[in-house]
């Protein structure tokens, strides 16, 4: 016969006793009964609240404005870049910030400088509207004004 030790007095008491004989005290749930509710509360985590903590994740991500400014300030540099003459001359003064006007839309601001067709260094003024479509890809959509 299984026996396990009472909680309170120590007595010897049936396993599968809810209540000691010796001095009445409950012996609740076992160590098996505990993982039983953990191992159930898990489940319910992975199949309820594992899915809403992703969703939180990307909300996060969306709300972290700083971050997908940057995209949008790589998105506009490139955009920027196609309309030159001579790309690899491209010179961006540093810490350009896109400024964020909701929606993952940014508004990026500055200027360039790079040579013109006859070798000529020159600065050029843009201003782009960019909505940032996927961050992982620098896929945005991107319109400039120069
Ligand atoms: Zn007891």
């Amino acid at each position: 016969m299984d026996t396990k030790k009472c909680k309170k007095c120590a007595e010897e008491i049936k396993k599968e006793a809810k209540q000691c004989k010796h001095c009445g005290t409950k012996q609740g749930i076992g160590p098996c009964g505990v993982c039983g509710i953990i191992f159930g509360l898990f489940i319910l985590f992975v199949i309820t609240g594992g899915g809403n903590s992703t969703q939180k994740n990307i909300t996060t991500k969306v709300d972290n404005g700083k971050n997908d400014g940057s995209y949008a300030v790589v998105c506009a540099q490139n955009e920027v870049e196609k309309s030159l003459k001579s790309p690899s001359t491209a010179d961006f003064p540093w810490g350009i910030q896109g400024t964020p006007l909701g929606n993952d839309k940014y508004l990026v601001s500055s200027y360039v400088d790079a040579e013109n067709s006859f070798g000529a260094e020159i600065r050029t003024y843009f201003v782009c509207n960019v909505t940032v479509i996927d961050t992982k890809s620098f896929k945005c959509q991107t319109e400039c004004a120069f």
